[in-house]
């Protein structure tokens, strides 16, 4: 009996997507691994049919069955609160992290030509701003919130760890804004600092994203591996992709327990959908990892030598710095398909092992604290008063409170007690009260009472409490 062949859900998506997908099938076919197809829909057709996710029940009831998927680009609708099609295929099946890597390919002229770059980005994939959770407090005021939690920096930085070991690379760098964003930027350094020594054999370094971006422009060749947050990983990504050549040939893999997601990093480019144009060069190599992934390891190592000895022989897209004649993007996978079994003359096959994925954690995932003290609380409130004014009348309502008014911020200013600063106001005021008796307890019940009050006075949005965790303050202060 022949053994039954490996099932792949292939979402071909918009734009240039279902050409560069067409492509990377036809290579994986010529390969002649033992895997099936399953073609589902998700993205711009089917928020046009009115699912409001963009991914359509059987679509999901497919990955569930298959587990590995091969994606093309998903449009995201801009502006409609339609959430993104590619951020809640992420979300749905907790594939937690991205590995994006690039490296110089032969043939690809660039600025770095020469310098032998081979770095990886491994961003985190599921929190962060992108879960897109998002809030009007006023007509004027937008609020995102970034949610980064201890379990989600622990599960990226194993998994960084994990791949530099599985190719066998010398050096991680975590890139975060830990500076200004000390809690939730600063939660993914610390959870580095802590398990980097677990790899006594990867070197570790923390950098300021900021440097990163700065470095990464000056002097890519001493990046190997870098793990970042959601939004950073995104961005940098795009950057590092632009220093080997371009969107065109970067490719990417979503990682989770369960379900793992290979797409190219480059978006549905509308601009050039449809004309044959598209370079399917990210996608092939999204496959490569797929095949790889699935543990086909042979096969990843014929299409990626294919895809080099196509390069080298000097067969180009028109995306490529100083083509001529550009090959079309059937022409270019014909290439690669004659090529494969041929080997590159530069860049010969690496010596990968698989990831070892940091087991599942079940159930709800806690950090214990042994003590725990609610101290005071911000509330958000619109009001066109003056701050002197606001603060005014606040002192006045709380009396008979056993809570006291700290302080005032506008779009996180202090604009009471003033400093004399300057601030351009808007309608939008953080308004701390802390208890007057800084050994007590602020019980739900007071805060309660507090938003009686304040409720009958003014609009107010938003309430957070502010906590400290043993002994610990668990909020930033206010800027000056
Ligand atoms: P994009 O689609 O990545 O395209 C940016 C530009 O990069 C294109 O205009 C094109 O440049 C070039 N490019 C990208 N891929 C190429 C390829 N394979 N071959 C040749 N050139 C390529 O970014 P975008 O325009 O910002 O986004 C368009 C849509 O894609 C949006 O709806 C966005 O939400 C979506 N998107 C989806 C994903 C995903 O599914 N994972 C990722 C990113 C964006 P030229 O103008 O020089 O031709």
């Amino acid at each position: 009996m022949t053994p039954a062949k490996r099932k792949i859900t292939v979402l071909p998506g918009d734009g240039i997507g279902p050409e560069v997908v067409e492509s990377a099938l036809k290579v994986i076919e010529a390969t002649n691994v033992a895997v099936e197809f399953e073609k589902c829909e998700a993205g711009a057709r089917a928020f046009e049919k009115g699912i409001a996710t963009g991914i359509p029940k059987e679509t999901i009831d497919s990955i569930e069955r298959t587990r590995v998927v091969l994606k093309g680009p998903l449009e995201t609708p801009i502006g409609h609160g339609n959430r993104s099609a590619n951020v809640t295929l992420r979300t749905l099946f907790e594939t937690y992290g991205n590995i994006r890597p690039v490296r110089e390919l032969p043939g690809v002229q660039t600025a770095f030509t020469g310098r032998k770059l081979d770095i990886v980005i491994v961003r985190e994939n599921v929190e962060d701003l992108y879960a897109g959770i998002e809030y009007m407090q006023t007509p004027g005021v937008a609020e995102g919130l970034k949610l980064i939690s201890r379990e989600g920096c622990e599960k990226i930085i194993k998994l960084a760890f994990a791949f530099a070991l599985a190719e066998g690379r010398k050096r991680v760098h975590c890139a975060t804004k830990a500076n200004i964003m000390k809690l939730t930027e600063g939660l993914l350094q610390h959870t580095f600092e802590e398990f980097a020594p677990r790899y006594p054999s990867v070197e570790s370094k923390h950098i300021l994203i900021d440097n990163c971006a700065h470095q990464l422009a000056m002097r890519p060749e001493q990046f190997d591996v870098i793990v970042t947050t959601n939004m950073n990983g995104d961005i940098l990504s795009d950057l590092t992709s632009g220093l080997t050549g371009g969107l065109g040939f970067a490719p990417s893999a979503n990682i989770g327990n369960d379900v793992s997601i290979f797409e190219a990093v480059h978006g549905s480019a509308p601009d050039i959908a449809g004309k044959n144009k598209a370079n399917p060069t990210a996608l092939i190599l999204s496959a490569a990892m797929m095949l790889r992934h699935v543990g086909e390891g042979k096969a990843a190592n014929d299409v990626e030598q294919a895809v080099l000895v196509t390069l080298e022989s000097g067969i180009r897209t028109s995306d490529m710095i100083g083509v001529e004649k550009p090959a079309t993007t059937t022409e270019f996978t014909q290439a690669v398909i004659a090529n494969l079994g041929q080997h590159s003359k530069v860049s010969p096959p690496k010596d990968y092992r698989q990831i070892e994925l940091p087991p599942a954690q079940l159930g709800v995932n806690a950090v214990p604290a042994e003590s725990r003290r609610v101290t005071g609380l911000d509330v958000y409130i619109e009001s066109d008063l003056n701050p002197s004014k606001l603060a005014a009348g606040l002192e006045q309502m709380l009396k008979p409170s056993p809570l006291k008014l700290q302080m005032i911020t506008n779009r996180g200013a202090m604009v009471f007690p003033s400093n004399g600063r300057r601030v351009s106001l808007v309608d939008h005021f953080r308004c701390r009260f802390v208890l007057r008796d800084e050994a007590a307890v602020l019980a739900d019940v007071e805060i309660l009472a507090l938003l009686g009050l304040l409720g009958a006075r003014h609009r107010w949005m938003h309430v957070e409490k502010l906590q400290e965790f043993d002994g610990v303050p668990a909020f930033s202060k206010s800027q000056l």
